[in-house]
């Protein structure tokens, strides 16, 4: 006998075992049936055996499909994610699977062999009988429509238990299938045909002669649709046509091509630089082994024209490839600028393609048919056969961690794990390494490539020059606008010499919160414990936790006042103002706001990049790679927004976008310019920034890491629970945090807590939060055998601490 272990949905971490009957073949990362408590559920073989694990094992029941879905490096790269990150080993296994394969159960019935059982039923439990009897099968939730949920449930529970019923489990129906279209094709002789023609021509049949002779010319099978289109023909004409054996019409499965609207042209490659000859050769002659570079590059210094040598030379040794990009909404950037170098081999997964598109990709990839692989960081998943080569362009995006849910992994410490188990090589690209990254990369773990020139089209160009306003100088000056006088007159004169301007501000809306000027009043959201945003364009207050919204009152609804006061800025905000003083100006807000429909960003971009468009307004999504040749002068309203967030992280975070910011100016002809304007000037990361010295700040970054034991120094987990009460919730968090404060004092180990505290936003959605942070060289020890009751979320290596 043989033995599989098979990843069933259910919060379990392990696999439960299962023998193999001896007519079935049963491979690693297959999906099987088998039986799950009283129901019969799909699961995933994530190992084979010669002895079972435990002592009583069932049978698998069938398998679900007749190849494996996952690779055994997938199936590796599964219990990994969920031994690393605590989650579930099916939720780590969701990660893979193909796109609409369903995870729902339904409940069904069908009688059982043997109805022999001579146990007298109520005529309600006939009835029930029967009716399966009829059907065939039943699911509980047809019966539940019948009956009611609670009558139907209790009866076919007695039934079960008569043994009259069998209950067996089965996934709902696919969301998704292949998509097929009816084609034409001709299968008479030329002779024949054009026999046909003259005799339909004779008959007067003009149409359907028409019509046999396109096809004639055509010569190849074409989908009805077209046919009738280039013809001008009905369905009626073809039919009268296809009676005469001349064609058959065949089914032919089409791909859901999501870059088909793209305009691609084919690119040859660039010559290189010789800042990126010297990266290049690097990387090129590695002899053949697996390694991860950090390729650390100003912004500007040509880092995609790396990644796409690389790849080609994977392609090249046979091999394919995955690159990862932090935002679905530059997916389009970097698709075009792969698509033009590989045509018709790029595949491109997330979540914003249609199920269809999603699927058709999925296969596409893995049947082996595209080179590479893009998108954000779920394309990490993809089932890329040969793997040779991951790219990580912005390594240091936050984007790359799940945090929303289960597993909470981060895309580059997985992609790194599954380079190490497919043997591919890594890149990991940025101008501003994460600090993590860099670290490895000064210890040696990562080859450390350098591009220090930036590169545009007419050969290098320097980084632009950055000065640093002082936001309090201006206010004792007088100047209370929210552009200080130096930025205003760099936005007047590139506005006089037709250049592009961007504005960053890392705050959405008009004014981020609304106070009643008589009794102090604020506007919060009834559900979240943070103040509600004022959205000028939609006249509404917004919580940007929960996307709660009202109408703007008129009144203060606690004294009645009409007099509020708008505090704080958002993007619109700035769009309103750069109005006011620039009225000709042509102006793009690019927010969250304004970017909710499909192909929104690319409408966006290539506006603005046609230059139909004066000034760029944006958050975050403006700081990501982007490649704007006519953008002379970056302006960011605010550098602090970030700076004051209670979060370790909090100064990484704000060079990182203060640098990203920046380097999207002079990427053209012309030296940029870029204005930082802030109220804490001296403060480290704002001085770096202006200074484009990474290093000078990762320098001092890390100090304070070590001094404090931060990461890369310790790691963190964070826990968090959810309660609708507070007390209740506080009470939970102290139980576990004593709970762990037990186990700490007889294990003497090297961790320790941070907290219970409530969570930054102490509540949010009608709950409350309260957060626990165990801290140490191997933090998941703490909860080795403490079983977490529901309400509690587990973040390992957090990215944020709020
Ligand atoms: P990064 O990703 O490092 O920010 P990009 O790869 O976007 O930089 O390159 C910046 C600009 O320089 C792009 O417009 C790109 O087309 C151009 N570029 C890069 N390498 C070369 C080259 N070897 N010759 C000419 N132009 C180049
Ligand atoms: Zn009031
Ligand atoms: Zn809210």
């Amino acid at each position: 006998m043989k033995y599989a272990d098979v990843a069933v949905k259910c919060p379990s971490y392990s696999p439960f075992c299962y023998a193999i009957p001896p007519h079935l073949n049963v491979h690693i990362g297959q999906a099987v049936w088998v039986p799950f408590g009283s129901r019969i559920v799909q699961g995933i073989v994530v190992q084979l055996g010669e002895i079972p694990s435990v002592n009583v094992v069932k049978e698998i029941d069938d398998v679900a499909t007749g190849y494996p879905l996952l690779s055994p490096t997938q199936v590796e790269l599964v219990k990994w994610i969920s031994r690393q990150y605590l989650s579930s080993l099916f939720d780590a296994m969701a990660l893979m699977l193909p796109p609409g394969f369903e995870r729902k159960l339904a409940t069904y019935f069908r009688l059982s062999g043997d109805q022999s059982g001579l146990s007298l039923l109520t005529p309600e439990q006939g009835e029930v009988l029967h009716f399966i009897e009829e059907k065939g099968r039943v699911s509980l939730r047809e019966l539940g429509k019948k009956l009611g949920v609670g009558k139907a449930g209790r009866i076919t529970d007695k039934l079960v238990n008569l043994g009259r019923v069998v209950r067996f489990s089965e996934l709902e129906k696919a969301r998704v299938e292949p998509k097929v279209i009816p084609y034409i094709k001709l299968v008479a002789s030329k002779d024949d045909i054009a026999g046909e023609i003259a005799r339909l021509k004779t008959t007067r049949a003009y149409k359907q002669a028409a019509l046999l002779q396109f096809l004639a010319e055509e010569s190849k099978p074409l989908p009805i649709s077209e046919v009738r289109k280039r013809v001008n023909c009905s369905l009626k004409t073809i039919r009268a046509l296809g009676s005469g054996h001349l064609f058959s019409i065949e089914l032919v499965t089409v791909r859901r091509d999501p870059l088909a609207h793209f305009d691609i042209k084919p690119m040859p490659p660039v010559s290189l630089a010789a800042s990126q000859q010297v990266a290049w050769s690097r990387i090129e002659h590695n002899g053949g082994k697996s390694t991860v570079f950090l390729l650390f590059g100003v912004t500007g210094s040509g880092k995609t024209e790396i990644y796409l040598r690389a790849l080609a030379k994977t392609i090249a040794e046979g091999k394919r490839g995955i690159c990862l990009i932090p935002e679905i909404a530059l997916t389009a950037q970097t698709v075009e600028r792969f698509a033009s170098r590989f045509p018709g081999r790029v595949a491109v997964l997330h979540s914003a393609l249609s199920l269809g598109e999603q699927f058709d990709e999925w296969w596409w990839t893995r049947r082996g048919e595209c080179d590479v692989v893009i998108g954000p960081r779920s394309a990490l998943f993809a089932p890329q056969p040969d793997l040779g080569l991951i790219i990580i362009d912005e390594e240091h995006e936050w984007t790359y961690k799940q945090e929303d849910k289960s597993p909470r992994y981060h895309a580059r410490d997985v992609a790194l794990k599954l380079a190490e188990l497919s043997g591919a090589s890594v890149i990991l690209g940025s101008a501003t390494p994460d600090v993590d990254s860099f670290h490895k990369a000064r210890l040696g773990e990562y080859q450390l490539v350098e591009l220090k020139e930036r590169i545009t089209s007419h050969g290098y160009s320097p980084l632009p020059e950055v000065s640093i306003v002082d936001l309090r100088e201006e206010l004792k000056a007088g100047n209370t606008s929210m552009f200080s006088r130096r930025l205003l007159s760099a936005m007047k004169e590139a506005l006089i010499q037709k250049e592009q301007i961007i504005l960053f501000l890392n705050r959405r809306g008009t004014a981020t919160f609304i106070q009643c000027r008589r009794c102090g009043f604020v506007f919060r959201c009834p559900r979240c414990s943070i103040a509600l945003t004022y959205h000028s364009v939609e006249k509404k207050l917004v919580c940007h936790r929960c996307h709660y919204a009202l109408l703007l009152p008129v009144n203060c609804p606690n004294c009645l006042s009409s007099r509020l006061r708008f505090l704080g800025i958002g993007t619109q905000r700035v769009e309103d103002e750069v109005k006011r003083f620039f009225p000709q100006a042509a102006v793009l807000r690019w927010d969250r706001d304004v970017t909710r429909r499909r192909y929104a960003h690319e409408e966006l971009l290539s506006t603005f990049r046609d230059r139909k468009a004066d000034i760029l307004i944006g958050t975050q999504m403006i700081a990501k790679g982007l490649d704007l040749p006519w953008v002379t002068l970056a302006g960011i309203i605010n550098a602090d927004t970030g700076l004051n967030f209670p979060d370790f992280r909090a100064g990484e975070r704000t060079f990182q976008l203060l640098c990203q910011v920046a380097g999207r100016a002079g990427r053209g002809v012309k030296v940029g310019k870029v204005v930082i304007q802030t109220y804490s000037p001296e403060n480290y990361a704002v001085q770096a920034a202006a200074k484009h010295d990474y290093v000078g700040f990762y320098d001092q970054e890390i100090n304070y890491r070590q001094q404090y034991s931060y990461p890369p120094f310790s790691r963190f987990i964070r826990l968090v629970y959810t309660h609708t009460n507070d007390k209740l919730c506080q009470k939970e968090a102290e139980r576990v945090s004593s709970l762990l404060l037990e186990k700490k004092r007889e294990e003497v180990p090297d961790w320790n807590l941070i907290g219970p505290i409530p969570a930054f936003a102490s509540r949010v959605r009608g709950r409350y939060r309260w957060q626990i942070i165990i801290r140490g060289s191997n933090p998941a020890q703490a909860l080795s055998d403490i079983t977490l009751p529901q309400g509690w979320t587990v973040d390992v290596d957090p990215v944020g601490m709020v």
